[in-house]
């Protein structure tokens, strides 16, 4: 089995509960969140779990686990495509991380031994998309102002280093804005070559930036976000490391980005590039899933293809839509 030729070492079976789904503590039931309907499409899904849930994600194009490093669903953004629900209260204030080291072993295991398809949602989902792609830090706010971050990496590359898995990528998918924070520092420099940062960058001046991604006032001592900090951080990060840009451009109100706002966001990238920026790929798209604000909606694929165009021309980066 295919599987079975990727093992690197101290190879555990399909069914070995006391390593790959180990009793984990779980919430009571009043605290877990409830079970989708089906695994493409409809939000990711936790399946009981507090801290590690799973998704057949475009943009991983494939099975993607997840680490939510916001179980608060604290952000400094407001963007008019975010689809975390922040009208409801949160389970967790805060992460354990024993507890997600134990959800993340037991989804590993499911998804490294053919075992995804016993969970609700995913009994009929194609066999090519439930190949493990990633594992995501991410969250239902930023990542990146997780005061627990450079611990959950420490503890999710330790899950990796046990081997009893094959390896497998972690992507860090961030807005950019707490790049400069010296805990999240520290937590990048963990990374190999192997992992990703996805960094946030929808817009090209700062009134779409008001518009689109509506910062808040500012947390911990991260300087009020504006367009020239998000900026800065990628620059910096993408010196050290190649970076993949995430760019939503959602319909507002009926309309996508004006020609004038997709040109400054093509030489905002050409600009970082010429800065010394390693961008790998920008990846191009539109809210998917319903989001929070009703005049927000998916901006045509036609004019999403238009605006890589552009990122082509001016930038000459290597561009993705979906
Ligand atoms: S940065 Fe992400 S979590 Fe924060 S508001 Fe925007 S979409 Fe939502």
């Amino acid at each position: 089995m295919r599987m079975e030729k990727e093992l690197l070492c101290d190879p555990p079976s399909a069914v070995r509960p006391a390593r790959v789904a180990p009793p984990v503590s779980r919430p009571e039931a009043s605290q877990r969140r409830s079970v989708p309907r089906s695994a493409v499409g409809p939000p990711r899904s936790y399946f009981g779990n507090r801290f590690v849930y799973a998704v057949i994600s475009q943009r991983a194009h494939g099975l993607s686990i997840g680490v939510n490093l916001n179980p608060d669903k604290f952000c400094n953004f407001d963007c008019a495509y975010c689809e975390v629900d922040r009208r409801s209260a949160s389970a967790d204030a805060q992460i354990d991380l024993d507890v997600l080291a134990l959800e993340l072993e037991e989804m590993l295991g499911r998804a490294f031994y053919g075992r995804m398809r016993e969970l609700p949602g995913y009994e009929t989902v194609p066999e090519d998309l439930l190949g493990l792609k990633e594992v995501a830090l991410s969250g239902d706010g930023e990542p990146t102002l997780c005061p627990m971050f450079a611990e959950v990496v420490e503890t999710v590359l330790h899950v990796r280093a046990k081997c009893f898995f094959p390896f497998f990528k972690v992507v860090v998918i961030t807005n950019s804005t707490g790049l400069h924070l010296p805990p999240v520092q520290q937590g990048l420099k963990l990374l190999t070559t192997k992992d990703e940062v996805w960094a946030k960058l929808d817009v090209g001046t700062q009134a779409w930036l008001e518009q689109i991604n509506r910062p808040k006032s500012s947390p911990l001592n991260c300087p009020s976000v504006t367009l020239d900090h998000v900026i800065e951080n990628i620059l910096a990060l993408a010196k050290q490391r190649p970076v993949v840009i995430q760019s939503l451009f959602p319909l507002i109100n009926g309309k996508g980005p004006a020609p004038a706002e997709i040109t400054a966001y093509a030489e905002r990238l050409n600009a970082l590039k010429e800065a010394g920026a390693r961008i790998s790929l920008v990846q191009v798209y539109s809210a998917h899933r319903p989001p929070a604000l009703p005049n927000c909606g998916h901006l045509p694929l036609r004019e999403l293809s238009q605006i890589a165009r552009r990122v082509r021309e001016v930038s000459g980066l290597r561009t993705e839509v979906f």
